[in-house]
């Protein structure tokens, strides 16, 4: 299935809560979700009560969306987290959470996941001191994640770095001023920006 290319304000308006796909734009009050809170289209507005299995699709696609995950990808982080010791919804939100586009999101070297994955994809990282660009890497405790030499003097590096706000997660130990940032413990669900019940993902995908 192709990546969604459509205005994505109206990902957060079909969930019904911010997914802060848009960068500094969600933090402020010209978020589309503070002036019209319904989903987008003709029957928006209507009270449709959801069934079970309507419930967990749309948690599965929330989830999917916030990381920008592709279907088939998802489904296969959600193989891997089964057959990984421990609970199989808290196991898939680590995976998630470590993936390398998101992982330079959360140190704040990125606006978006979405401008992280075109960040990764051009070549402006490197994991352990080595070249990285694939997005869907998952990255491991102790990783250490720099952007490289020559790109730090870029004027979207320099800019991110000066305004960095972002509070990196207790997993993540941020280093603006050297343009880096450490795994130093795995991801907990309690460190996720949204409210996330990994419980109907499972049911889905058991069915
Ligand atoms: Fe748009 Fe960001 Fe608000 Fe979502 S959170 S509606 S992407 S501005």
């Amino acid at each position: 299935m192709a990546r969604y290319t459509g205005p994505v304000c109206r990902i957060c308006r079909r969930e019904g809560l911010k997914l802060y796909l848009k960068g500094d734009r969600c933090y402020t009050d010209k978020c589309s979700i503070g002036r019209r809170n319904y989903a987008p289209g003709q029957h928006g507005q209507s009270n449709k009560k959801l069934t079970n299995y309507g419930m967990q699709l749309r948690e599965k696609q929330k989830v999917r969306r916030y990381y920008g995950v592709l279907e088939g990808q998802f489904a296969e982080y959600f193989n891997i987290a089964e057959k990984m010791p421990g609970i199989t919804g808290e196991n898939l939100l680590k995976i998630l959470e470590l993936r390398f586009d998101n992982v330079v999101y959360r140190l704040g070297l990125a606006s978006s996941r979405a401008e992280a994955r075109q960040l990764v994809v051009h070549g402006h990282f490197t994991v352990n001191g080595k070249k990285a660009d694939i997005p869907s890497m998952i990255l491991k405790v102790g990783d250490e994640i720099q952007v490289k030499e020559k790109s730090r003097s870029s004027e979207k590096f320099k800019s991110l770095v000066e305004n960095h706000k972002k509070t990196a997660p207790q997993w993540l130990q941020a280093d603006p001023d050297n343009f880096a940032g450490r795994i130093i413990a795995e991801p907990t669900k309690e460190d996720i920006e949204i409210p996330i019940a990994e419980n109907l993902i499972v049911e889905l995908y058991s069915k």
